[in-house]
């Protein structure tokens, strides 16, 4: 249940108290970066999506949508399908849902400044129950995206609250030697250093026509007989 304005605690204004993108929205200049600046789903969902984000380190973003927000944690090394890395993911702030779809530039001079890609992306299913697991730090789940499948966990560390471990947990889809992931976004199918570079998918299109030497010529529909 989404927390409602009248619950606001007089000490607070009723954005910090009801609203958990409070912080995300105080890192961010909305005028300034084209990340969005996004609103508390209210429709119930389960999608999890993974970002890479070449900002001042490159890292992974892990999110998971509960309640209504993306739960996130950083991966600097991303994940692995090797069940002995355990990899240290870091809570960050709650992501608003729209972010599930970001990726481009975020100018320099902002917050997590670089490029980012939508690295993988699907539905994740809570294999115990996650408002418990989020709360005593043990999180046992599924993933079913196109890269990362099968069971996961994510284990909070004793060393500090916001210290968490990303591990594989045995399944079919522990890792065959020699497996990698693809570099490129679920969604665009360009790499982070592309994105980073300015370039777009057409612009790539464009320079694979190139490279084949295709001829150029401009399209006049004018002059373009009609196919009957
Ligand atoms: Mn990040």
């Amino acid at each position: 249940m989404p927390s409602r304005r009248e619950d606001a605690r007089p000490e607070e204004t009723p954005d910090q108290a009801t609203d958990s993108l409070a912080k995300y929205r105080a890192k961010r200049s909305a005028d300034k970066s084209p990340e969005p600046v996004g609103t508390v789903s209210v429709v119930p969902g389960r999608l999890f999506v993974v970002h890479k984000h070449d900002a001042s380190h490159l890292h992974f973003d892990l999110r998971m949508e509960m309640d209504g927000v993306l739960k996130s944690w950083a991966v600097p090394k991303g994940p692995s399908y090797d069940m002995a890395d355990k990899r240290l993911a870091v809570r960050v702030e709650d992501h608003p849902m729209e972010y599930g779809d970001f990726e481009g530039i975020i100018p320099a001079g902002n917050y997590g400044a670089g490029g980012i890609i939508v690295w993988d992306r699907g539905e994740w299913v809570p294999l115990e129950d996650w408002r418990e697991g989020l709360e005593k730090g043990k999180l046992l789940f599924e993933l079913k995206g196109y890269k990362l499948r099968g069971k996961w966990a994510l284990v909070k560390t004793k060393r500090s609250e916001r210290d968490w471990l990303l591990i594989k947990e045995r399944d079919a889809y522990v890792r065959q030697p020699g497996d990698v992931f693809p570099e490129q976004s679920v969604l665009s199918g360009l790499t982070v250093e592309e994105v980073k570079t300015g370039q777009t998918h057409a612009s790539r299109v464009r320079k694979a026509l190139e490279v084949d030497g295709v001829p150029r010529g401009r399209l006049d529909p004018h002059d373009t007989p009609v196919m009957l």
